[in-house]
């Protein structure tokens, strides 16, 4: 246990939140109201465990009015019948008060979910804002097209969006994962009911407080906190939610394409687990390798879905990469998330915790060399030093699952044919990383690895405008950029004969 207390930064008395909660209702047909139970359910402050606020805890009775709020509001409008440039104007009047309030936005996000302030401030929340610009952009450009037919008609297709959509989405990334459900929803004209994660229900309600302000009409958007056996099952199988978008663990996105093809057939699209590649061929600038893979595993306290979390690395610089890995997760700041230049906070809760703590212990047990880190900082809360495993093996545990936290495990390889077969030899399929200078190394690559996204000498660069979604059981469909439309719109083909026209 040489390393034990060899942590950049240490545990301290947590700093007093920047910022207050003052939205803790359930937001129904523009209004915030309690759960028709009275329930509530407690958002805990991964810090220390203690309760920050409780909220109200939507279930089934709740999700049939937000519901009946959304179809109200999508059958008699204005919100799809108004034109798309209000629309639009509406879209860019919320990101500009996002801008405005985005240190307060940050805060919440932090203190709810124990992700660095800086990260939130500086990158979160300002990707948050250029992807809802990037929808409002959208709003006024989607429509049909024409097409030929074997006769005399004019053949047009109309867009029209979907209708009530019911949105579900996870803990780890609250408001971006929030406004990569809205702005393509929003810009389409749907109408929504979205579930944000019981443990991170703060930041969003916020957030759609500041869509009211920018002039949402009621009913367009219903915000609910709740638990996912109850509200979120009641979303899935609603026969009145003609789509449901999810994103969140594998199993669950099974239960509800379960759901989904039980109630009424509702078209879904799943953004999933990952057990991504990162690999690290002979020829790449190991100190860039080093530093990209450090990144790609640990941001977010590595409980990102396209975490790079198999660090495969060729076998000639392997002993190089591992002790550089070592030093760096060794000096990696890990701490109180509200304090400046911390790179890691605590984890989400004491079930991450628990479940990540079991992983190391399985990693240890099944002969993998435990380099770095391995049990918890401090006694409070849920830190736990940044952890890298080297000699991992394909058929450990650690190589297999998706551990969700801040634990690399490097792997050797010997030829590309060999990276390719053991890189793809996974259920998953969300993301890989590529690091070399050759590039036909890079074109080979990127076109065998059967996953959604390819940074090759980078990593998480993440934009409005990129697609984002995964193969195999790492999801179905793609979010952002355009492809995220076509979730939210229906097509209607109209067929009208032609009386003597010009031309066919
Ligand atoms: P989770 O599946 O437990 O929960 C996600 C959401 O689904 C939550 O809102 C939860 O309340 C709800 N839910 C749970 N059970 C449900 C049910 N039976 N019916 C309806 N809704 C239900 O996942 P999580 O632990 O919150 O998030 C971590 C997972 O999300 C990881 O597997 C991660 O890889 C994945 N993720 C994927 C992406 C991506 O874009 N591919 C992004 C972020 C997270």
């Amino acid at each position: 246990r040489k390393y034990s207390n060899a942590a950049a930064a240490v545990v301290e008395d947590p700093i007093i939140a920047p910022v207050s909660v003052n939205y803790k209702q359930l937001l129904i047909d523009g209004k915030f109201v309690n759960a028709a139970s009275g329930k509530t359910l407690p958002t805990l402050d991964p810090r220390t465990g203690d309760v920050i606020a409780h909220v109200a805890e939507a279930d089934a009775e709740d999700i049939n009015r937000a519901v009946a709020a959304a179809r109200k509001a999508f059958d008699e409008g204005p919100w799809p019948k108004m034109p798309a440039y209000e629309r639009q104007r509406i879209l860019l009047r919320f990101a500009d008060l996002l801008e405005k309030h985005n240190d307060e936005l940050a805060a919440l996000e932090t203190w709810d979910s124990g992700k660095p302030y800086e990260q939130c401030a500086k990158v979160e929340v300002p990707m948050m804002t250029r992807l809802v610009r990037y929808y409002a952009g959208w709003a006024d450009k989607i429509h049909g097209l024409t097409a030929p037919a074997d006769g005399p008609y004019h053949v047009e297709t109309l867009h029209e969006p979907i209708g009530v959509v019911g949105q579900i989405i996870p803990w780890n990334f609250p408001l971006l994962m929030f406004t990569w459900k809205i702005g393509p929803a929003l810009a389409c004209g749907n109408t929504i009911v979205l579930k944000t994660s019981d443990l991170t229900p703060l930041s969003a309600l916020f957030a759609s407080n500041l869509l009211h302000e920018a002039g949402l009409p009621p009913g367009v958007l219903n915000v609910v906190s709740g638990f996912g056996p109850t509200a979120g099952a009641a979303i899935a199988s609603h026969m009145d939610v003609d789509k449901v978008a999810f994103t969140g663990s594998t199993n669950t996105g099974k239960a509800i394409l379960e759901m989904a093809a039980k109630s009424n057939l509702k078209p879904v699209t799943l953004e999933l687990g990952g057990k991504s590649p990162f690999i690290v061929c002979e020829d790449a600038d190991i100190d860039k390798a080093v530093e990209l893979a450090h990144f790609a595993l640990f941001f977010n306290q590595g409980q990102c879905c396209c975490a790079g979390s198999r660090t495969f690395v060729h076998e000639r610089v392997y002993d190089e990469f591992v002790e550089k890995a070592k030093a760096r997760a060794l000096k990696r700041t890990v701490g109180d998330p509200f304090k400046g230049g911390i790179e890691q906070g605590p984890q989400i809760d004491m079930k991450q915790f628990e479940k990540i703590m079991k992983y190391i212990k399985s990693g240890v047990e099944s002969g993998a060399t435990l380099e770095a880190g391995g049990d918890r900082l401090g006694n409070k809360g849920y830190y736990i030093k940044p952890t890298v495993f080297s000699n991992v093996k394909d058929d450990m545990l650690i190589a297999k699952d998706e551990i969700f936290g801040p634990v690399q495990s490097i792997l050797k390889f010997r030829d590309l044919d060999e990276v390719i077969r053991r890189a793809n030899n996974t259920h998953y399929g969300l993301a890989a990383g590529v690091l070399t200078q050759n590039i036909e190394t890079a074109h080979t690559l990127t076109r065998a690895l059967r996953v959604g996204s390819v940074w090759v000498n980078c990593f998480d660069i993440f934009d409005a405008a990129i697609p984002f979604g995964g193969y195999k059981m790492s999801g179905q469909g793609r979010e952002k950029g355009m492809y995220s439309l076509s979730n939210y719109l229906q097509v209607k083909a109209v067929i009208t004969p032609l009386k003597n026209p010009a031309w066919l």
